[in-house]
């Protein structure tokens, strides 16, 4: 079976709550500060270009875009929050309605938030999990573009993460895992898999990527020493 995430069918954009479907399979949503890299994170564990609107001009998106699983749950993108150049009414509204969405919707199983790891826990990110922790429900945080660290920098902002993260919420940080995260690298693709594959129900094993060779340790066959090329065996 491959990942559940992968071939997700566009469901409805909602903008106000009476939009929002009603609530019933459970659902997976992605936050995170406009141009920090959710669009690029939902198109690489979905493995579709263009499924949810890579867009050179963050904040447009200003709507709960709503995709269906190929089992029963949604992936719920919600809008990227931080967009400097936005009127300060139309922000109000939708930064009101995403914190109701995250605080209030029965249906949620858990909430992917993706910070560039250059960047680390932002003030909006703070009052995002300020709302949605309290439910006891978990976080994985996509730290994307790891890319553009050596591995060791990226695993101390990865840590850093993790505990200004444990500073602002000490009684809810277990519920919260970072994973360092590449969108144009594929780093860290299996582990969201596995995390949002258990929140949905799914046990690991019975998902098998066959689209993301990358990861998957090169087979090699064993080359028989002193048979073929050995130039001192005759032919
Ligand atoms: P969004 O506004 O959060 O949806 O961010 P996007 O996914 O549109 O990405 C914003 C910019 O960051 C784009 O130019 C992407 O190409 C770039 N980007 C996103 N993810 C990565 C990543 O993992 N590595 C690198 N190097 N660039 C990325």
């Amino acid at each position: 079976m491959k990942h559940p995430l992968q071939q997700a069918e566009f469901l409805l954009t909602a903008a106000s709550d009476e939009q929002l479907p009603p609530p019933g399979e459970p659902e997976i949503a992605f936050a995170g500060r406009s141009n920090a890299g959710k669009s690029s994170a939902i198109n690489a564990l979905a493995n579709r270009t263009r499924l949810a609107f890579t867009s050179k001009t963050p904040g447009r998106t200003q709507q709960i875009n709503f995709f269906k699983l190929r089992v029963p749950g949604l992936l719920v993108d919600l809008p990227g929050y931080g967009y400097a150049a936005v009127p300060k009414e139309l922000k109000r509204h939708w930064q009101e309605f995403l914190s109701r969405y995250l605080e209030t919707r029965q249906s949620l199983v858990g909430l992917v938030l993706v910070i560039d790891v250059r960047n680390g826990l932002g003030e909006l990110d703070r009052q995002l999990l300020a709302g949605y922790l309290p439910s006891g429900r978990p976080v994985l945080v996509l730290a994307t573009k790891s890319d553009k660290l050596t591995p060791s920098a990226g695993r101390n902002a990865g840590d850093a993460l993790m505990r200004a993260i444990t500073v602002a919420f000490p009684a809810q940080a277990r519920n919260v895992t970072v994973v360092p995260f590449s969108a144009t690298r594929r780093i860290g693709i299996e582990t969201a898999e596995a995390t949002l594959g258990r929140w949905l129900g799914i046990a690991d094993d019975a998902i098998v990527d066959a689209t993301t060779p990358r990861e998957r340790p090169k087979e090699r066959a064993p080359r028989p020493r002193g048979v073929a090329g050995d130039p001192k065996r005759p032919a």
